[in-house]
C-alpha cells in the first residue's frame, strides 16, 4: 500500500484526533482548572510534539492544502496557550513550523519521485507492450509455421505414396482419398481423366462425406470444360457471384459454389481433372488451391509413371513380332493356372503348336517371309483368346495356348479351329499367296496330367505324334 491509498483513512483519523484534542483543550475541566499545572503543561508540549509528526503525514500526503489547513487548525487550537506566553510551549511552535516545511518538502519529494515513477511504469509499460505484441506475433508466426509443416508433410505423405504406388488404379485412389483427407469431410473430391483413345473425360474417383449429393455429370460440367479450355487451376470462392460462370442444373450441382479445380497436364497435354468443391461459401482459399496445385502435380507425375511402368511391364512380358506372352511370362501364368485348377477343380487345357516344314519355308521364301507367318499365326491365336486365356510365343516357330475351362472334347475342337483358321490364312510374298500348316499337340490338366511339367511334356509328346503322324493334324493325349 502506497501513501495515496493511506491517506483515504488518515483523514478522517485526523479529524477524529482533531476533534478530540480540541476537546481535551477547550472543553475538558481537567486542562481548563488546572492549566498552570507543569503537568499539563507538558502534557500539552507532548501533543504539539505528537501533532509535529502529524504534521509531517498531513504535509506528505495532502500536500500544501492539507499541511497549511491543519497548521492553522493547530495554531488556532493553541491560540490561547500561545498568548499566555507560557515558554515551554512557545519553543515548541517552532519545531512545529519546522515540522510542516519538513513534511512540505518531503511531499514534494515525493511527487517528483511519484512523477518519476509513472514515467518509469509507463516506459516499462511500453515494453511490456512490445514485448506482448511481439510475443503475439511470434505466436502468430510459429501457428503459421506449423500449418505449413503440417501440410508439407501431408504432401510429403501422399508424395510418398503415390511414389509406391505402380499401377494407375492405386495411384488414383490414392490422389483422390488423400485429397479428401486434406479438405475434409463437408467436401467431396472426384477425379476426371480424359479416356484413352477417346475425346472428352470420365469420372473415374470420388471421395465425399456420406450426406454429400453424388456427382451428376460424370463427364465433367462447366467448371471442367473450364478448366480445360484455359489449362489452368480453378477457385471458385462462391460461384453464384462469379461473373465467369452460368451455372447448368443439368451439368451442375448448384448447392456446391465453392470450387477449387487443378488440371493434370503432362507432355502439355490434359490428362485429367482434379476437383474439389463444397456447398461452403469462400471455403477455399488460394492456400487449398496451392495444396490442390501441389497434390496435382504429383498425382500427374505418378499416373505418368504408372501409363510407363505398365506399358514398360508389357514390353517386358510381350514377344515383339507376335504380340504374344514371352515364354517366361507363359511358365509363370501356368504355375498359376495349375494351382487355381487344383483349388477350383476345373479342368484346362494346353496346345502345344508348331509350324509344319517351316525350315523349308524360310529356305524357300526367305526369313522375312518367315516373320511374317510368325506374325499371322500370333494374330490368329490372339483372336482365338477369351478372357483369362494364355497365348504365347514358346519359342522360334513353337507356340504355346491355355485354354480356360476346357475339357478335353472342347479343347480338340478349339486346336482344329486354330489350325484350320491357320491353313486357311495366307500370306502375301510378292504376290504370291502362300499358306502354312501347323500341328497341335493337346493335353488336359487334371486329366492327362498333374503337375506344370508333365502336363507340357504330354502336349509335346501329342505334337511329336502329330508330326510323326503326318502333320498339319491335332493329337490328344489317349
Ligand atoms: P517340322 O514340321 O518337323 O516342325 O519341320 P520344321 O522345318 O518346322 O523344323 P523345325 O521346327 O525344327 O524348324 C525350326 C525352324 O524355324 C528353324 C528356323 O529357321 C525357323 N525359325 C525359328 N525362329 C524363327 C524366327 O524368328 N523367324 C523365322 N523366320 N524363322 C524362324
Ligand atoms: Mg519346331
Ligand atoms: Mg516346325
Amino acid at each position: 500500500m502506497t501513501p495515496f491509498v493511506k491517506r483515504n483513512f488518515l483523514l478522517p483519523l485526523f479529524v477524529i484526533i482533531l476533534g478530540f484534542v480540541f476537546y481535551l483543550l477547550y472543553f475538558s475541566p481537567f486542562v481548563k482548572y488546572t492549566v498552570h499545572n507543569p503537568h499539563v503543561e507538558n502534557f500539552i508540549i507532548i501533543l504539539l510534539m505528537f501533532l509535529s509528526s502529524a504534521s509531517i503525514f498531513l504535509w506528505f500526503c495532502f500536500g500544501i492544502a492539507g499541511g497549511v489547513f491543519f497548521f492553522v487548525i493547530v495554531i488556532a487550537l493553541f491560540f490561547k496557550y500561545i498568548i499566555g506566553l507560557e515558554s515551554n510551549i512557545c519553543a515548541v511552535i517552532p519545531v512545529f513550523l519546522f515540522s510542516s516545511f519538513l513534511g512540505n518538502s518531503l511531499h514534494k519529494k515525493h511527487i517528483k519521485m511519484r512523477q518519476e515513477y509513472t514515467v518509469k511504469a509507463e516506459k516499462i509499460q511500453e515494453d511490456i507492450n512490445l514485448i506482448q505484441n511481439h510475443y503475439k506475433n511470434r505466436v502468430r508466426e510459429i501457428s503459421a509455421m506449423e500449418g505449413k509443416i503440417s501440410s508439407l508433410l501431408q504432401l510429403k505423405n501422399i508424395s510418398d505414396e503415390l511414389s509406391f504406388s505402380f499401377s494407375e488404379e492405386d495411384v488414383i485412389r490414392v490422389a483422390v482419398d488423400r485429397t479428401f483427407e486434406t479438405f475434409k469431410d463437408d467436401s467431396r473430391v472426384m477425379l476426371f481423366l480424359v479416356a484413352e483413345k477417346r475425346y472428352g473425360l470420365e469420372l473415374v474417383c470420388t471421395a465425399m462425406g456420406e450426406k454429400a449429393k453424388p456427382v451428376i455429370m460424370k463427364k465433367g460440367g462447366t467448371f471442367e470444360r473450364w478448366v480445360i479450355k484455359n489449362m489452368q487451376s480453378l477457385l471458385v470462392k462462391d460461384a453464384r457471384k462469379d461473373f465467369r460462370f452460368s451455372l447448368n442444373p443439368d451439368e451442375d450441382n448448384e448447392e456446391y459454389i465453392a470450387i477449387i479445380s487443378k488440371p493434370f497436364i503432362s507432355d502439355g497435354n490434359i490428362i485429367g481433372v482434379l476437383k474439389v468443391d463444397s456447398k461452403k461459401e469462400g471455403v477455399f482459399e488460394q492456400h487449398e488451391l496451392r495444396m490442390l496445385d501441389i497434390i496435382g502435380e504429383i498425382a500427374t507425375v505418378a499416373i505418368k509413371n504408372a501409363r510407363l511402368y505398365r506399358k514398360t511391364e508389357e514390353l517386358a512380358i510381350r514377344d515383339s513380332l507376335t504380340g504374344l506372352y514371352v515364354y517366361r511370362y507363359f511358365m509363370d501364368r501356368l504355375e498359376a493356372e495349375v494351382k487355381r485348377a487344383i483349388r477350383s477343380n476345373v479342368p484346362f487345357a494346353v496346345f502345344m503348336i508348331d509350324i509344319d516344314n517351316f525350315k523349308g519355308f524360310n529356305d524357300k521364301h526367305g526369313h522375312v517371309a518367315g516373320d511374317l507367318v510368325l506374325k499371322n499365326v500370333g494374330s490368329i491365336l490372339n483372336k482365338k483368346y477369351s478372357a483369362g486365356d494364355i497365348a504365347c510365343r514358346y519359342g522360334g516357330e513353337e507356340f504355346a495356348f491355355v485354354a480356360l475351362n476346357y475339357n478335353k472334347t472342347q479343347a480338340v475342337k478349339l486346336a482344329e479351329e486354330i489350325r484350320e483358321d491357320i491353313a486357311r490364312a495366307p500370306i502375301e510374298v510378292r504376290r504370291e499367296k502362300i499358306t502354312v500348316t501347323v500341328s497341335i499337340g493337346v493335353a488336359v490338366f487334371g486329366v492327362d496330367a498333374k503337375f506344370r511339367e508333365d502336363l507340357l511334356m504330354e502336349a509335346d509328346k501329342c505334337l511329336y505324334r502329330a508330326k510323326a503322324e503326318g502333320k498339319n493334324r491335332v493329337v490328344c493325349a489317349d
